[in-house]
């Protein structure tokens, strides 16, 4: 059955994220304004300008305050660092004050950064994920649906969340096998398959995307393909090692990039049809 899948093993911010909207009474907070919720959970929550930050949490001896970046340009990346930041209060009570921002509330880091940040930021990221797009809904929504970056962008704007934060959900829980590969400054930072993929993705850490991926296509030329291009055909040799037995046309891969311009960053999704 879905629900019993791999990826829902326990984790301890989705545990709590899930222990609080059950205990608050919440199936979902779609329709809930989230920083309702959070002074419910006893933190004031106060947009202001930040330098060099999109949000942070200052624990008091009898208040805590949440700050949110209000120059953060996208509603959707509010609610999630909002959600981060909750995350925090509800897991980490006490920490020193620290400042999120792209680095901490991103799921894509390289591997010294996610050492560096430690357990909290990567429990705050499962926590905020399981808060704004509940598993079980999540599952519900995309059953059954061809796997598509239509069905990406369509998910996205029912949960309200960025189409990163879609993707992520889907790797972990999606009916189709996808694979992630981030791409910042025209390296390859980190990717990720699923359990058990049938193929083998060549180490490229620190080196370019390879010359025939859509991603590359961002970096050399700067394209970016609309929404109806946006699914784009490529050979499974272009991520994946192809054996000698195998030949490029007897798989059908796509990819498909969610580009950030202003991080100049990428992520590719890539699946076979
Ligand atoms: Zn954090």
């Amino acid at each position: 059955m879905n629900w019993m899948k791999n990826n829902l093993r326990y984790n301890r911010g989705s545990a709590a994220a899930k222990d609080l909207l059950e205990q608050n009474g919440f199936d979902n907070l779609l329709d809930f304004p989230l920083d309702l919720f959070a002074s419910g959970l006893g933190a004031t929550v106060i947009e202001k300008e930040l330098l060099n930050s999109d949000g942070r949490i200052i624990f008091g001896k009898k208040h805590t305050i949440i700050e949110i970046n209000e120059e953060i340009e996208f509603e959707q990346k509010k609610r999630f660092t909002l959600a981060h930041e909750i995350g925090h209060l509800v897991l980490h009570k006490g920490i020193e004050i620290h400042n999120d921002n792209e680095s901490t509330t991103s799921w894509f880091n390289n591997k010294e950064k996610q050492a560096r940040n430690g357990r909290v930021e990567y429990e705050a990221n499962q926590f905020a994920s399981e808060l704004l797009i509940p598993s079980l809904l999540f599952i519900e929504r995309q059953e059954g649906k061809k796997f598509s970056p239509q069905l990406l962008r369509d998910l996205a704007v029912y949960f309200k969340v960025s189409i990163t934060a879609i993707a992520f959900k889907y790797f972990q829980l999606g009916d189709h096998p996808i694979c992630l590969f981030h791409s910042h400054n025209k390296k390859v930072s980190y990717w990720m398959w699923p359990d058990n993929y049938p193929h083998y993705i060549i180490d490229r850490t620190r080196l370019t995307p390879p010359e025939d991926s859509v991603a590359m296509e961002f970096f050399e030329k700067g394209k970016i393909y609309s929404k109806h291009q946006s699914k784009q055909q490529i050979w499974k040799s272009t991520w994946f090692d192809l054996k000698s037995s195998q030949s490029d046309t007897d798989f059908n891969f796509y990819e498909y990039c969610i580009v950030s311009n202003a991080y100049n960053s990428v992520l590719s999704v890539v699946w076979e049809e």
